[in-house]
């Protein structure tokens, strides 16, 4: 039978490339995000908004066993604890994470029911080390971590895997809006930055998104299942310094 998997914000980067392996691994994919893709099914969600993700997930599950969750979907934000508002802190957490923990909540009466499933959550570098100037981000992609584990250990005895992923720096849409509104603020050439940011990773380059979903795909497969709570770092060797 064609296996599920759920992902957030699949339209993009890490999640346009992990959406795009699941369906040449023939999974059904259903892809919950703001903006259109036709890889797997779309379904206009925003991960901020609970009834919505509730709702549009439950749907699957009446029609489907929901084999993998990944909530991928994210947003970066660049400030210090001073110079973040409220309202953007508040923005941070609703979309990275309590867009997942809605997600995570509503996949698991269908992974629980089936007594089998693996949830994979999109952390970042930053779960482990803190970068300057990140402060709502830092603390978003901590909680990730977090949630994976407790996760982890609350649903083993459903045989419920749930992991974190932890990339560093990876090529995407979402790098470019980071490094072109340093670059606005800063006044830095963005070729220059790009280049540093680079020389900042011990093999030199930064991450490609199809290498974090081989990854993705590995620990959603019956080849990873004594995996389980952990934090899977992909980072090209930064947090190794
Ligand atoms: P991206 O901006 O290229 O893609 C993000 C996707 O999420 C987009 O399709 C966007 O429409 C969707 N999205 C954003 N807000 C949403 C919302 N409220 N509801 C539904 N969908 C929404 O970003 P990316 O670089 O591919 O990042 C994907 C994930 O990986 C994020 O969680 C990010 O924090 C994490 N990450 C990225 C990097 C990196 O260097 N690019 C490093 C570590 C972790």
């Amino acid at each position: 039978m064609q296996k599920v998997c759920v992902i957030t914000g699949g339209s993009s980067g890490i999640g346009l490339s992990i959406a795009q392996l699941f369906v040449q691994k023939n999974y059904q994919v259903f892809n919950l995000d703001l903006t259109p893709s036709a890889v797997g099914v779309f379904k206009q969600c925003d991960v901020s908004n609970t009834q919505q993700v509730t709702k549009i997930i439950t749907e699957i599950a009446k029609e489907h066993t929901i084999d993998v969750l990944v909530s991928n979907a994210g947003i970066h934000y660049s400030g210090n604890i001073e110079n973040t508002t409220e309202a953007d802190f508040d923005k941070v957490f609703s979309i990275n994470v309590k867009g997942a923990y809605t997600a995570v909540k509503a996949v698991l009466p269908s992974m629980k029911a089936s007594n089998k499933g693996a949830i994979i959550l999109m952390a970042s570098d930053q779960a482990l080390v803190a970068k300057q100037n990140s402060f709502a981000y830092n603390l978003s992609k901590a909680s990730l971590a977090s949630m994976a584990k407790t996760t982890a250990l609350d649903y083993a005895r459903y045989n419920i895997r749930a992991n974190a992923v932890c990339p560093g720096t990876i090529e995407t849409p979402l790098y470019h809006k980071a490094i072109n509104n340093y670059c606005e603020k800063s006044g830095e050439n963005k070729a220059q930055v790009h280049s540093e940011e680079a020389a900042l990773q011990p093999l030199n380059r930064l991450g490609q998104p199809e290498e974090v979903a081989e990854l993705v795909y590995f620990l959603a497969s019956d080849k990873a299942t004594f995996i389980t709570g952990s934090l899977q770092v992909i980072d090209g060797g930064y947090t190794a310094q």
